[in-house]
């Protein structure tokens, strides 16, 4: 079999998906079931059909492209990755596994090879946690990590409920059908930009992911006394800020100190209610995100800062609560697939290293259900979430090859 992909199609199409964007061009912004999303899962489907594929969506719009293999009853391939876009992002986050793995379909189609199993491109649905507060929301609901009445009851900003926004944007099934079953997949793989630099740093055009870190975020609600800035002495004060203040210093401590260069956590939103200059802060709320490869040195961690909040809150005579919004297990990559990645470089004479990934991504999820692992392509710095984000021409389609060439092992 030899492969050529049409690179300049890829290329062209990645920017014709960017274009579809609430913001000026270069920035992409495409908020889940917004004008912009729904504009671009339409040209994308619209691409998948052009291409032979038969598309279906579920019911919160995760999108299914499939190349029918000659045994339509056998385990599928999966491919895929998410096209929806944060406020102020980049072109390639996501939508290099989502046009990549179309790329790599056509590439086959076009060199005579046939499927045994039928090949799938999954487009998930709001990998982004912008819009309802939870990242991967479609993989989450496919795989079971999130149960359909947890889902029914996240709302977005505007107080808006899932169920009313995705029947809305027309996906009107119910949300129980999602769950994919064990056994659906007998292999899944995602292509992505590495979203870190180490690859840049050391000249390495591929990445073979054999782990993804395990995430958690929490809310920390701090609640003081509020008061007037001038009036209101030092000695008798119990300000919230101050506390939160130290409270960020124990967190980024608590990683640190964990005893490996795997834990990270990091406070991202720092709210501060009344928020003005001459009053002093009477309630504060802090976003923390915290993640490593081993889930437990993770969440000794997480009580480790629970604890040194509590004491920080103790200290000053506030009252400090937590809320969890999500912790969860770290996902290994399936040895099979690692292998037949690995081969696929070999043949493409690609050099490749093995890598953890620790941003997650819907295979995190998938992992729940199916074989999976990751292939990760540079992109410049590092640099992800940003309009500058970039990954040149050739290292999109060194990682598409790769791609093609095993999903064609794996759907032999
Ligand atoms: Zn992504």
């Amino acid at each position: 079999m030899s492969l050529t992909l049409n690179r300049d199609r890829m290329i062209s199409e990645i920017e014709a998906l960017a274009s579809i964007s609430e913001a000026e061009p270069p920035v992409v912004t495409r908020i889940v079931f917004t004008a912009s999303d729904l504009k671009a899962r339409a040209w994308m489907k619209a691409r998948c059909k052009k291409a032979g594929l038969t598309v279906r969506e579920d019911a919160v719009g995760n999108t299914f492209a499939r190349w029918n293999g000659s045994d339509p009853s056998a385990a599928v391939v999966g491919t895929g990755s998410h096209i929806d876009a944060i406020p102020n992002a980049g072109k390639y986050d996501g939508v290099v596994g989502v046009l990549g793995g179309l790329e790599a379909i056509r590439a086959l189609q076009q060199s005579g090879f046939r499927p045994r199993r039928s090949i799938e491109l999954l487009t998930f649905t709001s990998e982004e946690p912008t819009r309802f507060g939870i990242g991967c929301l479609g993989s989450r609901l496919l795989s079971g990590t999130l149960s359909p009445d947890a889902a029914r009851k996240l709302k977005d900003n505007d107080g808006a409920t899932l169920d009313e926004v995705r029947r809305g944007a027309g996906f009107p099934g119910e949300l129980e059908e999602v769950k994919l079953p064990i056994g659906y997949f007998h292999a899944f793989v995602e292509l992505h930009i590495e979203q870190g630099p180490l690859l840049e740093q050391q000249q390495i055009p591929l990445g073979i992911v054999t782990k993804i870190a395990a995430p958690a975020s929490l809310r920390i609600l701090i609640e003081g006394s509020g008061g007037h800035a001038g009036a209101v002495l030092m000695l008798d004060r119990r300000d919230a800020l101050c506390a939160a203040a130290e409270m960020i210093l124990a967190i980024e401590n608590a990683a640190r100190t964990s005893g490996a260069m795997d834990t990270v956590a990091t406070v991202g939103i720092c709210d501060v209610f009344p928020g003005a200059v001459n009053s002093i802060p009477s309630r504060v709320r802090l976003s923390v995100d915290i993640r490593d490869t081993d889930v437990r040195r993770r969440d000794q961690v997480m009580r480790a800062i629970e604890t040194a909040c509590h004491s920080i809150s103790n200290g000053r005579h506030l009252t400090t609560s937590f809320e969890l919004l999500n912790a969860d297990a770290p996902a290994d990559s399936a040895p099979i697939i690692i292998e037949a990645l690995s081969q696929s470089c070999l043949k493409h004479e690609s050099k490749f290293m093995t890598m953890v990934s620790r941003a997650y991504h819907d295979s995190l999820f998938v992992a729940r259900i199916a074989p999976v692992a990751m292939l990760f392509i540079p992109c410049r710095e590092g640099y992800s979430h940003r309009p500058d984000e970039y990954a040149s021409p050739e290292d999109i389609a060194r990682g598409t090859l790769v791609l093609a060439e095993t999903l064609a092992a794996l759907s032999e």
